[in-house]
């Protein structure tokens, strides 16, 4: 049992990492497969693993780009795996969820920004695994609405792109990454008919008003589904946290954003993009 140190105590959690945990470890590893659940060091991991939902990085570990808050690696990518498909595929079945997440590092390195290699993702969960639900976290792919609708057309069931931070701080937290280009992004995904979702972290130096602001904004590009979760600094080098938001304040923000009209707000310490992402979809 191990706990996280030195913040607030709604942000200590225990880690009870039991035999099925390392089951499903042992899964992973066997498929050279990377979860964010464990790179990103997720404080929800036994909860979700526990519950069926993981989330899996695709296209290498690599990143083109190098945003302040993330833990993952940025140089020269490898070449895609063409074996990732089918061991994805694989894994999501040994591991019995039925409920899973993939996002990616930015491949701004490929033509296509790895949109292809999605669609095969996607697919070939699909094809192995058709009781379970995808959900998938995309990169801006430059905002090329071709290149989404490659994703798009293997049909996942929720589509999400994040748009990390409030407007004002965007280019301080994100590499290359453009707030109106992410809206525009959502807009796409909402216009071809997807349940499109977005979130934020919090405690970066964002005003109540920018927070509302953001949900404004994605509510007017078509979302549906809003995340809110504290930033935690994921080593020294990174932007470090400004405020350890408290539970009440999360709970303003669900109460605002449900009353410009998201369907659903997801706003707590411990949010994560796909924390109970099973519970908030939708047939
Ligand atoms: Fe994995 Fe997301 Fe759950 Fe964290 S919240 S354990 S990253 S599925
Ligand atoms: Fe991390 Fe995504 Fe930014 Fe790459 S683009 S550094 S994976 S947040």
């Amino acid at each position: 049992v191990m706990t996280l140190e030195r913040k607030p105590s709604w942000l200590k959690i225990k880690l009870n990492l039991g035999e099925s945990f390392a089951d499903v470890t042992k899964i992973v590893r066997e498929h050279k497969l990377e979860t964010i659940c464990t790179s990103g060091k997720c404080p929800n991991l036994h909860e979700c693993w526990s519950a069926g939902t993981a989330t899996f990085m695709i296209c290498g570990d690599v990143c083109t780009r190098s945003c302040k808050f993330c833990a993952t690696k940025t140089g020269r990518p490898l070449p895609l795996d063409p074996q990732e498909p089918a061991n994805l595929a694989e894994s999501v079945k040994l591991m019995k969820l039925r409920y899973v997440v993939i996002t990616s590092v930015d491949r701004d390195d490929l033509p296509d920004g790895g949109a292809a290699h999605w669609a095969a993702c996607i697919s070939e969960i699909k094809r192995v695994n058709p009781a379970t639900r995808v959900e998938v976290l995309i990169p801006d792919f430059g905002a090329d609405t071709d290149l989404i609708d490659v994703v798009l057309t293997a049909k996942p069931d929720v589509v999400a792109h994040n748009l990390e931070t409030i407007k004002r701080i965007t280019p301080q937290v994100r590499s290359r990454a453009i707030y109106s280009f992410s809206l525009d992004v959502l807009r796409h995904i909402s216009a071809r008919g997807f349940a499109a979702k977005t979130g934020v972290m919090v405690g970066l130096g964002e005003t109540f008003e920018e927070v509302v602001e953001v949900m404004q904004d994605a509510y007017a590009a078509g979302c549906v589904i809003f995340t809110i979760g504290q930033y935690l600094q994921p080593t020294l080098t990174h932007l470090p946290v400004v405020e350890y938001v408290h539970p009440d304040v999360f709970k303003k923000y669900k109460e605002a954003g449900e009353q410009i009209g998201l369907k659903q707000v997801v706003s707590g310490p411990l949010v994560r993009s796909s924390y109970h992402a099973a519970e908030f979809f939708q047939e």
